[in-house]
């Protein structure tokens, strides 16, 4: 049976999962899936690509912790019918100064912990899953960083207005969900290599969100910076905010580090302005005024950070919605197709309606396209490469 690839992308209370097997330097997915709720009722699911005629699975299961939810998905393999496992690539949010994907060995796992400041939600709970497979299993472990992809950024970009030793130090902009932008750059290069070469802006739309201007296949900019805060508003992150803020809420209303990060990363952005959910979903359906409010203040900000990137850039050719929100929800980008009316850009309803991949009119003056991402899948592929001693693409 032909060797496998395990590709982990652990939350703190899930595990995305996806199984490849290996064909010399191709890769077919086998089965991809996840565990919710680690810790608590936990949840399996498991969808069989065409390749296995077998049943998608959904189903309750206990997993106490990570390790737990690896040792069943290491267990449940079998019955997907998949060789052996050769290697797990490791979803893990950030890098650092690091432009590539690491192997994991004991000095690049110190490094990963000792980037845990910088982002203190994801990093512990990527290192769990890191350290859930080194602990039970003797396999090569890769590492691919949400912030590799914008290590091609200029220091105009990168720098905040800050002294130079904090630039030293490591603050600056780092630019997050890399492997998303990276799976859309090379989609387009091998699907549509003639608006690769264009100027792009992908919104990367999900419960986190940023934008990121590409050319060529290279990050020229992006909203999120030193933190996966900056930037556009989210689920529940506030986005753009003025640092004076801050202060006044260190000063004046005495909080301290813990409920500041509780109050921006948990209570803010869309569950914060409508004080109903974070789910756009649920706020697109809402007849509530406050969550109208929301959703406007999530498209303003879009349009207004397109513009943004678009005098970075020089101009735009293509704008690509990809992300739960920009994949599925069909009032945003109609309501983004609105407001972005000045710079040419012009829907086709029926497209957007059916979410299909081209949804702009053959007039508009930019081209606006709906890419499911798979940040799995470009883990997978940079894993593989790695493992076999290749150079990423
Ligand atoms: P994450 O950043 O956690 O990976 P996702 O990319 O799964 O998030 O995106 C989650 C968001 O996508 C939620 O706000 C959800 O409401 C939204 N979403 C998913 N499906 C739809 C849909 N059919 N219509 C509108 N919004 C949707």
């Amino acid at each position: 049976m032909t060797d496998s690839l395990l590709v982990l992308n652990s939350g703190s209370s899930s595990v995305k999962y996806g199984i490849y097997e290996i064909t010399g330097r191709d890769l077919c997915l086998i089965v991809k899936g996840q565990i919710e709720n680690i810790g608590g009722s936990a949840h399996y699911t498991a969808q069989f690509s065409a390749r296995s005629d077998l049943d998608d699975i959904s189903m309750d299961i206990s997993a106490r912790n990570h390790h737990e939810a690896l040792e069943y998905l290491v267990k449940r393999r079998e019955g997907a019918d998949v060789g052996a496992i050769v290697g797990v690539g490791h979803r893990v949010t950030h890098g650092g100064a690091s432009r590539k994907s690491l192997l994991i060995d004991e000095v690049v796992l110190d490094y990963l912990r000792k980037l845990t400041p910088l982002a203190p939600l994801h990093q512990p709970a990527n290192i769990s899953g890191i350290d859930a497979v080194l602990e039970k299993y003797e396999l090569p472990s890769v590492a691919c960083f949400d912030t590799a992809f914008h290590s091609t950024q200029s220091d105009l970009v990168k720098r905040f207005a800050l002294p130079q030793w904090l630039f030293t130090k490591g603050v600056r902009r780092y630019g997050f969900h890399g492997l998303s932008y990276d799976y859309i750059a090379h989609y387009m290069a091998s699907e549509m290599p003639q608006r690769h070469q264009g100027k792009v802006i992908v919104a990367h739309l999900g419960n986190g969100a940023s934008l990121c201007a590409i050319e060529g296949g290279r990050s020229i900019e992006t909203t999120m910076g030193f933190s996966a805060l900056d930037g556009l508003c989210m689920g529940s992150r506030c986005g753009n905010i003025d640092p004076g803020v801050l202060l006044y809420l260190m000063e004046s209303e005495h909080m301290d580090a813990r409920e500041m990060e509780e109050l921006l990363y948990r209570k803010s952005g869309l569950l914060g302005l409508s004080g109903i959910s974070n789910d756009m979903r649920e706020l697109t359906e809402s007849d509530d005024p406050n969550a109208d409010f929301a959703v406007s203040y999530f498209v303003h900000h879009l349009n207004r950070e397109i513009g943004a990137l678009m005098a970075t850039m020089g101009g735009l050719d293509t704008l690509v919605f990809t992300g739960g929100i920009g994949e599925n929800s069909r009032e945003v980008r109609a309501r983004l197709g609105a407001e972005a009316q000045w710079l040419g850009l012009e829907l086709d309803a029926d497209a957007n309606e059916a979410n299909a991949t081209v949804i702009s009119t053959p007039d508009s003056k930019v081209e606006v396209l709906v890419i499911p991402t798979d940040e799995e899948m470009l883990i997978a592929r940079h894993t593989l490469a790695l493992l076999q001693g290749r150079p990423e693409d």
